[in-house]
């Protein structure tokens, strides 16, 4: 190796490193910093609590689910939709791609549920739509973040009865124009706790002519 060459070397080394020290970010979960809005060893502390078998046949709706909603899971999905941690919701979406492909289950079209857009735009994004990146990336399926829409605004849903989210989430969504041969949909999420949003989605698309194989969530 030349001199030339090794000056070059040296260069792009210090570069590199001058890079990757600017790149760090503190750990959304254990505040260490690293290169990765989780750092390597909360991603496997994570990934050793992925459910080992994903899939409840719930009725009305199937319900794929990654993982449990508590401890890091909980605070990564969190930070996810209220800090700003977009990678996060990537990353998540990309694990529950995994896990879906190790499943093999059928190749569907990804239906993310959607936000208001008043609400969406004060977020910056929706994180069901982010997840469902993740997964779409991982699973090489296709992705549709504008079929459902979002018409109505609905207040929060915490707090409210079964029958009360019911009630609030009537005629919540609409469907956009498609062309074609309606295909089987797979409702996206970033969690799943009653499943009143996810039937009233399935309600609206069914109505419309869409087969809804299930819903696949981070967590439940
Ligand atoms: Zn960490």
């Amino acid at each position: 190796m030349g001199l030339g060459d090794r000056l070059e070397r040296r260069s792009k080394q210090s570069w590199n490193a001058a890079l990757n020290l600017f790149l760090r970010v503190d750990c959304l979960l254990c505040n260490r910093s690293n290169e990765q809005a989780i750092c390597p060893s909360c991603q496997s502390l994570l990934l050793g609590g992925a459910r080992a078998r994903p899939l409840d046949i719930l009725e009305p709706l199937p319900v794929f689910a990654w993982g449990s909603y508590e401890g890091g899971l909980k605070r990564a999905i969190l930070g996810m939709k209220y800090d700003g941690q977009r990678a996060v919701g990537e990353l998540l979406g990309q694990w529950l791609g995994r896990s879906w492909r190790a499943a093999r289950l059928p190749p569907l079209r990804l239906v993310p549920i959607p936000m208001h857009e008043v609400k969406r735009q004060a977020r910056g994004y929706n994180q069901a739509a982010v997840i469902a990146q993740g997964f779409a990336q991982e699973t090489k399926q296709i992705l549709d973040s504008r079929l459902l829409v979002r018409s109505r605004s609905t207040t929060a849903q915490h707090g409210l009865s079964l029958v009360d989210r019911e009630a609030n989430l009537r005629s919540a969504f609409s469907i956009a124009p498609f062309q074609g041969v309606k295909p089987m949909v797979l409702l996206v999420d970033d969690i799943y706790t009653t499943g009143a949003t996810a039937r009233e989605a399935q309600r609206s698309l069914v109505a419309a002519g869409f087969g809804v194989w299930g819903i696949a969530v981070v967590a439940r």
